[in-house]
């Protein structure tokens, strides 16, 4: 691939020739650094490495320039490059402008000037937006196809587990062009099997099961021991901040999730407000930050749904879709919530065919110049109505109630109301949907009474409900299904049913000893990373005293 760029900017001779000579002596050897002396030239520059499809990684700013300030550069830099990471270099009298460039040109990071020491002030910053832009970033396309149909949900099933585990592909939709079926032809692959998947090495996988496509694209599905100290469901923000302590503490971790490691969170296309990301952390790379975190401590990662779970005395086993068993003394149940489906004529039928639960961000490509529903007033509904607009031509947001303000945090209504393709309809509900293949209308039910309109994709953000129907009997939960740990087990009136133990429930421990809960899952929880995060870490410490006992 050809060395991704790092542009600097600065009118200033002997300021640019500085930034240049420190990008050069860190990112010399895997970036090409170049430099343009004023807004205008850079946006010239960027115009022509686009034409080019040439990678840009960095554009670094500075803000006073004559012609185009910093900020107004950066903010027009994202029509060439929406993704590259964006710094503006600022003095100290800067500061407030540089703040509010967060929000309106979407800088990543602001940096004060001077930057001595470089390996102190300037690289670390640098060298973490980049991670963040390789994470991103797909090269030219040189790995697995997959060759489907835009409305299979088996197709939608394989395209989401790939993306989900940062598994870069390329897909091919059979209906939209000629090549995927050409290739398949070529391949004497069968087109009426689908989806399809595609191995540099030419070998194929025909209508996947997600064990077989997991195990071929080198995810973990198998524990590497029989038993644990702590086997921890679910990898979102609860259950990666327990593998963090755990692992980081000593305790032997298994961590056990079917999808990427970042939960729900993993589906938010922005994180505006989660302690120490100022400009916003997407959920995959707080997700993946994680994970890489966890594991670097020693926790281990399988790819696997937890269908099961056994008390014996003191050891507790949890089995897996594979039918495997693994065990352990604590067990950490972090498995969050899903979305709640929509219960309306022709819904089951056209799920994954144009409506899809959640943000379902790998749809949002397809969605390109097309006009996109979203159902919901909450902050996870306006995030994704912000993130389709990126990519639809009109965004369209269905609300029961009579707007947003109820429902959803502020920033997130301030953007929308700056975002010229959203529209909002409140009082707004879908009572039916149609489609044989695929979606094709809603019948919408408003202000002004019912009315057919067509539709191509509807994705709903309709409330969410907790994971637990596989757990046993002895596990408590509310009548939603939500699980109920320490004191709520008392409130409740139900002392656990045969709690043998001579003390009370930890604070986050389940009506089973050893069982802890954290997160969205838990009864009376506060939906938020950061209090999941504050419980995965804290039920860690309960373990801990659990584990003295032994
Ligand atoms: C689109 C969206 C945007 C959001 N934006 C924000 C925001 O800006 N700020 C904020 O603070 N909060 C936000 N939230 C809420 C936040 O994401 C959640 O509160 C948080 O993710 C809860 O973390 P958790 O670990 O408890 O559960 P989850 O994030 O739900 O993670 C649970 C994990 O368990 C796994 N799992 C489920 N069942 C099993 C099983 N049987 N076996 C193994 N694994 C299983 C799931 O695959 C999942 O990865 C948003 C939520 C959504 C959906």
């Amino acid at each position: 691939m050809a060395r991704p760029i790092l542009l600097a900017v600065d009118d200033d001779v002997n300021v640019l020739e500085a930034v240049v000579q420190d990008l050069r002596r860190q990112y010399g050897a895997t970036y090409r650094v170049m430099r343009a002396a004023s807004g205008q030239a850079a946006l010239d520059t960027l115009a022509q490495l686009k034409a080019r499809q040439e990678p840009v990684a960095l554009i670094c700013s500075d803000q006073r320039m004559p012609g185009l300030t910093g900020v107004e550069f950066l903010e027009r830099s994202r029509e060439f490059y929406p993704d590259a990471r964006r710094v503006l270099l600022t003095a100290y009298a800067d500061t407030e402008a540089a703040i509010q460039a967060i929000n309106s040109a979407r800088i990543h990071y602001y940096l004060n000037k001077p930057w001595d020491p470089p390996e102190e002030k300037l690289y670390p910053v640098l060298s973490d937006l980049l991670e963040d832009w390789h994470a991103g970033y797909q090269p030219p396309f040189e790995g697995l196809r997959v060759i489907g149909h835009r409305w299979s949900l088996k197709d939608h099933a394989v395209r989401s587990f790939l993306s989900s585990n940062h598994v870069p592909y390329r897909w091919m939709d059979v209906a939209a062009g000629e090549d995927g079926s050409k290739l398949l032809a070529e391949l004497n692959l069968d087109p009426g099997r689908l989806p399809v998947v595609l191995f540099p090495d030419g070998s194929a996988l025909v209508d996947p099961e997600p064990d077989a496509l997991a195990a071929r694209v080198g995810l973990s599905i198998q524990a590497t021991q029989d038993f644990y100290d702590m086997i921890v469901v679910g990898a979102g923000p609860a259950g990666l901040a327990a593998a963090v302590y755990g692992a980081s503490e000593g305790l032997r971790t298994l961590v056990i999730e079917p999808q990427a490691p970042g939960g729900q969170a993993g589906s938010s296309s922005k994180i505006e407000n989660y302690l120490g990301f100022p400009a916003g952390v997407t959920g995959a790379d707080l997700g993946r930050r994680a994970h890489i975190q966890a594991t670097r401590f020693g926790a281990e990662f399988v790819t696997q749904r937890a269908t099961g779970l056994r008390i014996d005395g003191q050891y507790r086993f949890v089995q897996l879709a594979d039918g495997r068993e693994v065990s352990s003394h604590v067990v950490l149940l972090a498995v969050g919530v899903h979305y709640r489906k929509l219960v309306i004529p022709g819904a089951g039928r056209l799920t994954g065919r144009g409506i899809y639960y959640g943000a379902a961000l790998v749809e949002a490509v397809s969605c390109k110049d097309e006009e996109v529903y979203v159902v919901g007033g909450a902050n996870s509904a306006g995030q994704a109505a912000l993130h389709f607009a990126r990519y639809a031509r009109k965004v369209t947001m269905l609300v029961r109630g009579p707007g947003l303000a109820a429902t959803m945090s502020k920033y997130l209504i301030d953007e929308i109301a700056r975002t010229s393709n959203i529209v909002l309809e409140a009082f707004t509900q879908v009572v039916e949907v149609f489609g044989e293949e695929r979606l094709e209308a809603l019948q919408l039910k408003g202000p002004s009474g019912e009315r057919r309109v067509p539709a191509i994709s509807l994705f709903v953000f309709i409330g969410a409900a907790p994971g637990t129907e596989w757990l046993p009997p002895e596990i408590v939960r509310d009548e939603n299904g939500f699980l109920l740990a320490g004191p709520d087990l008392k409130a409740e009136g139900k002392q656990p049913e045969g709690w043998q133990e001579p003390r009370e429930p930890f604070l986050l421990e389940s009506s089973v000893p050893g069982v802890f809960v954290a997160g969205d899952v838990r009864h009376g929880s506060i939906k938020r990373v950061a209090s999941a995060v504050g419980e995965g870490s804290i039920a860690v410490q309960f373990a801990h005293q659990y584990l003295a006992g032994f």
